[in-house]
């Protein structure tokens, strides 16, 4: 019954190009938060352990009677776990919390160059790879320099690196690397946290397309080829969110999105900086 189409990875694994983000939705809430999207036609649900929801997307989870190989799971290590047996025990518990016996991906959450960890963290994940634990790995947050050094160590490359991406901070050099290197990118705050939904450019492209800004977004996402993992808690958004695969934009439409680009359009933290706190 799901309607969204798959992307596929260079490790030969796919996904749903869309999927539903949980950041800030309590445990209890992602019990019915992820099962109504379930319900709608999600198949893709992006938690992490410092969501602290992967026990209610777990409930959610068994809850839908869903076959487990139509479901796509990612869940993410947090920046205080990083290291080899560090890693690896906070996969066990992700694992258990969710109630799985694998994920689908696995993805380091940030690099935290700072504490220089994230290639033992990263050979970590090789290894629940291997074991059939994570069927994909990947990472977040990483800049080039951090990809060009996962690679120099192990000689694995993510398959996807999710990364704040929406109008306002476009990320053209980080995708072009991704493009070159089979890496696909995933867009993080895709809806730029919902802050760009009132502006006027995007409104006039959804009143031609009679559409909402929201779709206008996702569509323009979409049609770059990044997957995408807008959140929401409140249904009708979700189906909005989903209903993006029937209609296009024009070449002159996704010029005039790439116009609103700005180099210091960030909302979340520069992962180059980036320690601790909470996403
Ligand atoms: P989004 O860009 O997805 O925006 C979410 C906000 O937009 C919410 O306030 C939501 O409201 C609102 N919204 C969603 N759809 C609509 C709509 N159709 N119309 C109007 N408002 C809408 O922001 P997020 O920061 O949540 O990013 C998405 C996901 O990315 C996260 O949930 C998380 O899974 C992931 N992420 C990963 C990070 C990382 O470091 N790897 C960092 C940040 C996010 P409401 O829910 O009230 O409906």
């Amino acid at each position: 019954m799901s309607t969204i189409p798959h992307i596929r990875f260079y490790d030969g694994r796919e996904a749903p190009c869309l999927g539903l983000g949980v950041w800030q939705v309590t445990d209890d809430e992602a019990v019915d938060v992820v099962g109504q999207a379930l319900e709608m036609g999600y198949r893709s649900i992006d938690t992490a352990a410092i969501y602290d929801n992967e026990g209610g997307v777990g409930r959610a989870i068994a809850h839908s009677g869903l076959p487990r190989e139509d479901l796509f799971i990612t869940t993410k290590v947090w920046n205080t776990d990083h290291g080899h047996d560090a890693a690896r025990t906070a996969f066990m518990s992700s694992l258990e919390k969710l109630g799985l016996d694998h994920v689908d991906l696995y993805l380091i959450h940030w690099p935290v160059p700072k504490t220089d960890l994230y290639i033992p963290t990263w050979e970590a994940l090789i290894q629940l790879r291997d074991e059939g634990l994570a069927k994909s790995i990947g990472v977040c947050n990483f800049n080039r320099d951090h990809l060009e050094h996962l690679l120099d160590a192990t000689g694995v490359m993510p398959v996807l690196n999710q990364i704040e991406l929406h109008p306002l901070f476009q990320q053209p050099a980080l995708r072009s690397f991704h493009a070159e290197n089979g890496i696909l990118t995933q867009a993080w705050s895709p809806l730029g946290q919902g802050r760009l939904l009132e502006h006027p450019l995007l409104l006039a492209l959804a009143a031609k397309h009679a559409r909402s800004a929201a779709q206008i977004i996702l569509r323009w996402h979409l049609q770059l080829g990044n997957m995408v993992i807008p959140k929401s808690v409140t249904r009708a958004r979700q189906a909005e969110n989903m209903a993006v695969f029937d209609f296009e934009l024009g070449e002159d439409d996704m010029q005039a999105i790439a116009t609103l680009h700005t180099a210091d359009g960030r909302l979340g933290p520069d992962p180059q900086r980036f320690r601790l706190p909470h996403h």
